[in-house]
């Protein structure tokens, strides 16, 4: 089974995010997007079930190598960076554009695995995009792979929906986008750090993958953010009304009446 997982690298959710002259900021590092740590592992669960390799796959600046170790500190045996000045600004399509072209290169991928979405962009788009690109089935939102016959080149997978649950088949090779409640994300171990610190990460440029320069970075991007703002500061204040239970009561009523909420 050669399993591809698709991750990114985002701010800690802790941080405290603030924009400036349209510049966002925040007062954290940079981690591995928490909805990816679920489909890491799931990569290493299927690589230990059916045997073959799990790769770790991102697109991001040089400093997105961390995230990748974390990922083969959790136990994914490769990790591959695809860093290019000529990739920034790309949206969710030329992401998508890019990362198939990698999956393309990686070579015989059954599965590939994506986080539920990107804890900063936050447009769960790519993968959707991504399994388009390559002529996939996309599986999303989905809780549990139940089975994959790597004989018949098949998935049964069960797809978390808001009035219950769904069990699809597909052929293989598939995206299949993970929600949180599909596994518990393991803690590196110690041997996993080390061999992290040690990891060769390979880096592919755009050339190397073959991308067409008008369809990636800014120029090859349907969408432009020309403009980012935070939300006002919400507004609120608590009154306590005194009394007894009935009179703290019709006081209430009698707030709600004048404020015409009743
Ligand atoms: C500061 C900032 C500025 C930005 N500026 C612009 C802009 O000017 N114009 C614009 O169009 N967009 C802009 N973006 C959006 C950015 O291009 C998207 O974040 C990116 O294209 C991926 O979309 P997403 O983050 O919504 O991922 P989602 O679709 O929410 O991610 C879903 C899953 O796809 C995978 N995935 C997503 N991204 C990657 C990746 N890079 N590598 C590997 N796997 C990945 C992960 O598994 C992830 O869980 C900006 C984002 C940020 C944070």
């Amino acid at each position: 089974m050669n399993v591809v997982v698709c991750v990114k690298q985002t701010p800690d959710s802790a941080a405290k995010i603030a924009v400036e002259n349209g510049q966002v900021t925040w007062d954290a590092g940079l981690v591995l997007n928490p909805w990816d740590e679920y489909a890491v592992e799931e990569a290493i669960r299927l690589k230990e079930k059916h045997g073959g390799k799990a790769t770790a796959l991102c697109l991001g600046p040089e400093s997105a190598k961390e995230a990748l170790k974390t990922c083969v500190a959790m136990g994914c045996d490769e990790a591959i960076l695809i860093a290019d000045p000529v990739l920034d600004g790309s949206d969710a399509l030329a992401t998508a554009y890019v990362l198939a072209l990698a999956i393309q290169k990686v070579g015989a991928v059954d599965v590939a695995l994506f986080g539920k979405q990107a804890i900063d962009g936050d447009t769960g788009l790519v993968p959707i995009a991504v399994a388009r690109r390559l002529g996939w089935a996309p599986l999303t939102y989905t809780v549990q792979i139940a089975e994959i016959d790597a004989g018949a080149k098949t998935i049964k997978a069960l797809r978390t929906l808001e009035q219950g649950k769904q069990v699809v088949t597909a052929k293989l090779p598939a995206v299949v986008g993970t929600v949180k409640e599909i596994n518990e994300p393991r803690y590196p171990s110690f041997m996993g750090i080390r061999k992290a610190a040690k990891a060769n990460i390979a880096v592919w440029k755009a050339a190397d993958l073959g991308a067409d320069a008008a369809r990636v970075g800014t120029a090859g991007s349907a969408v432009r953010w020309p403009s980012i703002y935070p939300l006002p500061a919400r507004e609120g204040a608590v009154e306590l009304l005194d009394g007894s239970p009935e009179e703290a009561a019709a006081k209430l009523a009698d707030k709600l009446i004048a404020e015409k909420v009743i």
